[in-house]
């Protein structure tokens, strides 16, 4: 059966077409610049590559020229064959905990947690309406980034702040990347065949998060009320103290939405080192002596070593630890330094494992007390799945 997997940003939409249940990517692409100057895409298939320019007026046009696309390119020999499209949504309230069937009443539920995710949620359901007109008919499921976490419990996703902020206006712990984790979560679970793991889930990528999973159950996470939370990361500053917002406001006169956007976009490795968010840039900066980029290192280190130690404690010594995405799929230096950073808990590293990229591995020594692995995480997989398994249930 043929799913595709979507991710629509404001400008932006990914796809990734898998058969299933084999798990087969058959093509996968972008659309970019959608509803400005200079828009085009790119599809990958079959060992082949084509990028054209083409004016994407807005996401409903980028989805008809995919369509076109993937019969003219013979990836498909009619439309028919696309029996579901999974579609990436950021926030989902504590609404939803589960992938959900989109139809234009759920789109309307979801649309009210758009001012808790406003860079994406709005974006996403672009995507949604776009696949709605110019696939009537074919199934449209969610799966929301936050949807995982809402396993947690409420100890652990209240903030202590005056309760009403809850209940009023529900301020409280969402959690995000939940796909990745619960994705890694269950790879983890089932090569060593086992379902009541306690796992540590380090997502470090751009944006960071790291998770206590019991059993398939969220314990706690990094991120919180918005993916601004937990440990430092490419361009987000992680945990502060709060009170440095009305003092930043008061000393530039910047608004609070301009202060919370220099949180967002220029603090993290970016803001410490002034070179980059990028962590490659900043491996290379380090090489050279670089001071900032050593002190950023050592402080993003710290930060995720930290959550670490917590969450082992939190759930009274961890079974395994995985690390994924970008940095913890391909960083042998941060992997390195990371298990450095929890030498404490008996974690150790066998670094003649550790030289490679991207990779399910284990690398850690047998006597480590608690092995770490690399799992490659694949969200658009999981998405793909989550609508599989709802379209073999209708
Ligand atoms: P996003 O959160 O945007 O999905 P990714 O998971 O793709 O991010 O991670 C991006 C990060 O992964 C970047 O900091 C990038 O430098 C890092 N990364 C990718 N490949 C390597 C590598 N070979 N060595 C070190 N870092 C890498």
């Amino acid at each position: 059966m043929k799913i595709i997997s979507i991710n629509a940003g404001s400008s932006s939409l990914k796809f990734n077409l898998f058969e299933l249940p084999e798990k087969k990517s058959i093509a996968s692409g972008l659309f970019e610049k959608i509803g400005m100057e200079g828009s085009f895409y790119t599809i990958k298939y079959n060992g082949d590559k084509i990028r054209k320019e083409h004016e994407l007026k807005d996401h409903s046009v980028a989805v008809e020229c995919l369509m076109n696309e993937l019969i003219e390119l013979g990836i498909v020999s009619s439309l028919d064959e696309i029996e579901g499209v999974g579609h990436r949504i950021l926030h989902g309230g504590a609404e939803f905990s589960a992938p959900v069937v989109l139809d234009e009443d759920v789109v309307k539920r979801i649309s009210k947690y758009n001012e808790l995710g406003p860079l994406h949620n709005p974006a996403n359901l672009l995507g949604v309406e776009a696949f709605m007109k110019e696939l009537p008919g074919v199934l449209n499921v969610g799966v929301f980034d936050t949807a995982f976490h809402q396993s947690m419990d409420m100890d652990h996703f209240l903030y202590p702040v005056p309760y009403e902020w809850y209940e009023k206006y529900g301020v409280r712990k969402y959690g995000f990347h939940g796909t990745s984790h619960r994705f890694v979560y269950g790879e983890i679970s089932s090569y060593l065949k086992r379902d009541d793991l306690k796992v540590i889930t380090c997502h470090i990528g751009n944006g960071a998060s790291i998770t206590a999973i019991d059993a398939g159950k969220v314990v706690d996470t990094s991120m919180g009320f918005t993916p601004l939370a937990g440990v430092m990361m490419g361009t987000r500053s992680g945990d502060i103290d709060p009170s440095i917002i009305e003092y930043m406001v008061k000393k530039t006169g910047k608004t609070v939405g301009e202060i919370t956007n220099d949180l967002n976009k220029k603090s993290g490795y970016l803001g410490v080192t002034g070179i980059s968010s990028d962590s490659r840039d900043i491996e290379d900066a380090m090489a050279e002596g670089n001071e900032r980029a050593l002190l950023a290192q050592k402080m993003y280190i710290q930060k995720i070593t930290n959550y670490i130690a917590m969450y082992n404690n939190m759930l009274n010594g961890a079974d395994v630890i995985v690390l994924t995405a970008g940095i913890g799929e391909n960083s042998s230096l941060t992997r390195e330094q990371i298990i450095e950073g929890i030498a404490s808990l008996g974690v150790k590293l066998d670094k003649s494992k550790n030289d490679f990229r991207g990779e399910f591995r284990c690398i850690s020594t047998e006597d480590s007390t608690i092995p770490v692995y690399v799992v490659p995480t694949n969200e658009e997989l999981m998405i793909a799945e989550d609508t599989y398994n709802i379209k073999l249930n209708k």
